[in-house]
């Protein structure tokens, strides 16, 4: 049962991230983008249009990405760098 209270899974609030990151862009000729450095929810509900600032359910932080997309500390995804994580075995330590 659940009691309305719907959860937004990380990936769902960093796609919102995202777009207020971008709606900040096109109207600041200075980018939020600050690649590798945590980003700030609360400015990008005053100056993004973020509807409101969530975090991930697992606590991760949300840190820029080179490109100025959203990573999170916990979940990583979404990064095309050339880091093992799904290899099939080359590990060595
Ligand atoms: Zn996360």
């Amino acid at each position: 049962m659940r009691s309305g209270i719907y959860k937004m899974s990380c990936k769902e609030i960093r796609r919102k991230v995202e777009v207020a990151v971008q709606n900040y862009d096109v109207n600041n000729t200075r980018s939020a983008i600050q690649s590798g450095k945590i980003i700030d929810l609360d400015f990008l509900r005053a100056n993004g249009g973020l509807a409101e600032v969530q975090y991930c359910p697992e606590n991760g932080r949300y840190i820029y990405g080179p490109q100025g997309e959203v990573l999170c500390s916990v979940h990583r995804s979404k990064v095309s760098v050339t880091q093992e994580s799904e290899s099939p075995g080359r590990e060595t330590k």
